[in-house]
């Protein structure tokens, strides 16, 4: 019996507009007992249980498109999509991009299958090339989301081998994520970028809990990730995170269309917080 497969290379070769060089990329196969879902976290990421038949499914390795030579990355439908300023800037970035990981993931290889390593640079690179895109594609809402997925493969490394600081390095990617993620409300407020147009705001590939995601991680990526050295400051963030969550909470429109998932995560999201700043004792 022939072994099943758990992805494949397109058949279709791709053209990489920054270097020029011509590649094929690799599609997770789904079905056949290849994804076993677990649980949900808080962070509304979903879980995938290791099968006998497969071992451990990561699907988020596989979205971001990379080129293999130039290291250039974007989601599909934002790839070929270049214009010739952009393209003479993600040229100059390729000595940087293939310096980024070249201490930690030393055999960093994207001819080959994809590992946890080339997850984590795939949306790396992402976030780095999404740096000189334009308004247009919601660069920020793509490096926050990309941050994020970034942070949980670096969690998975850490569970495989817990000496090599993987999870420090996720902890760096939280950071990032909860900065890009309130740029995003931010942005979203002054109407200088909309995410609007993107059909699927994840964060994670299954549920699309859309806005309100945003929102919601917004909130919780600061709550949880964000610096607490200074009480004032750390009080001014959090109030800035209640209001935000506050926004899913049921302020105004009814929440009767909203996943319930969502609704009582930031419910209790909302307490954590209040208990936080009660606890700073800084007027509330
Ligand atoms: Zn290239």
């Amino acid at each position: 019996m022939a072994e099943k497969k758990l992805t494949f290379m397109s058949k279709q070769e791709l053209d990489c507009p920054v270097c020029e060089a011509k590649f094929r990329k690799e599609e997770l196969l789904s079905g056949g007992g290849r994804m076993n879902a677990g649980d949900l976290t808080k962070e509304l990421h979903r879980i995938y249980i290791p099968t006998n038949k497969f071992g451990a499914v990561y699907p988020l390795l596989y979205p971001v498109t990379v080129c293999p030579s130039c290291y250039y990355a974007a989601y599909p439908s934002d790839f070929s999509q270049i214009g010739s300023e952009r393209k003479a800037l993600l040229n100059k970035g390729i000595a940087g991009r293939k310096l980024a990981f070249r201490e930690i993931f030393p055999d960093l290889d994207f001819q080959k299958s994809r590992g946890l390593a080339e997850g984590v640079a795939s949306y790396s690179f992402a976030v780095d090339c999404y740096e000189s895109a334009p308004q247009l594609i919601a660069p920020h809402f793509k490096q926050a989301q990309s941050c994020l997925r970034a942070a949980w493969l670096c969690m998975n490394l850490h569970q495989e081998e817990k000496t090599e600081n993987y999870d420090y390095l996720a902890q760096v990617f939280y950071r990032k994520a909860a900065f890009f993620y309130n740029r995003v409300v931010e942005l979203e407020q002054k109407g200088e970028e909309s995410v609007e147009n993107i059909s699927h705001l994840g964060p994670d590939l299954d549920n699309n809990y859309g806005f309100d995601g945003v929102l919601y991680l917004s909130g919780y990526l600061e709550y949880k990730y964000g610096q607490r050295s200074n009480p004032e400051r750390r009080a001014r963030q959090l109030k800035n995170a209640r209001a935000t969550v506050s926004r899913i909470v049921g302020m105004g429109k009814s929440s009767k269309s909203k996943p319930t998932a969502i609704l009582e995560l930031a419910r209790d999201l909302h307490k954590l917080i209040k208990e936080e700043l009660d606890e700073l004792g800084i007027d509330t």
